[in-house]
């Protein structure tokens, strides 16, 4: 797996990457498909240039309207979970952000489908994917708890931010055997976990505790 040839990276330190990989590494993470792509993707044109010189930290960052870039190592294990037993071809990502989880998970998958309901946000990373010459991720701007029924059934179904319950409806556009790992919880303390459909039922696991923005309603 190569992953993209991502275009227009100029030239960020491969050095300050491999950093990064080295550190999640450490901190847990052994999918050598994850780390090969933490190597290559930019998270430095995915936030402010004010905050460029901190992108390759282990740490979430403000990319404006309240809303943060998610930590490279929640990154990193979400993505490590969500390919566990064999790649996904389609995944509905729910909170597109920075577009950094979509861009990840765009190099180890055949489609993404991404949902942000903040327009300045969708926006952005609408040009960023353009800017780097990703080409199979779709985008909306809307409220991610009605999912994307005309893009359903996918494999693979991952909230970047955390509702007090997930929302039926995603569950309902969930294939056979597929996954949906999310956040879940009220207020800074939540569990990480992941649903895995087996015909009818859902196989429920805790993964570790997290600490997500809140899934909010509506578009703004
Ligand atoms: N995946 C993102 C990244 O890589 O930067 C992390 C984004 S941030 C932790 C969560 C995002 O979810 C925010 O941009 C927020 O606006 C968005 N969000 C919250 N509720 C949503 C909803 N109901 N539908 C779509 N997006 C939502």
């Amino acid at each position: 797996m190569d992953g993209h040839r991502l275009q227009g990276i100029g030239m960020t330190s491969r050095r300050t990457r491999e950093r990064l990989a080295a550190r999640l590494g450490d901190a847990g993470i052994r999918d050598v498909h994850v780390l090969n792509i933490i190597r290559q993707i930019p998270r430095h044109l995915f936030v402010d240039e004010a905050l460029a010189s901190r992108a390759y930290e282990d740490t979430a960052l403000p990319i404006g309207h309240g809303q943060t870039i998610s930590q490279p190592f929640v990154v990193a294990r979400m993505t490590e979970i969500l390919i566990r037993n064999g790649m996904p071809g389609r995944v509905l990502e729910v909170g597109t952000g920075s577009g950094y989880q979509a861009a990840v998970l765009s190099a180890l998958v055949e489609h993404v489908h991404t949902i942000e309901r903040i327009r300045a946000l969708h926006e952005r990373s609408r040009r960023l994917f353009r800017q780097l010459g990703i080409s199979n991720i779709r985008q909306r701007l809307g409220d991610g708890h009605a999912g994307w029924p005309a893009a359903a059934p996918f494999d693979a179904i991952v909230l970047t931010a955390a509702p007090p319950a997930i929302p039926q409806v995603l569950f309902e556009q969930l294939g056979e055997g597929g996954k949906l790992l999310a956040p879940v919880g009220n207020g800074e303390a939540q569990e990480l976990r992941v649903y895995h459909r087996d015909g009818d039922a859902l196989v429920e696991e805790a993964v570790e505790p997290v600490s997500f923005v809140p899934m909010l309603g509506g578009t703004e």
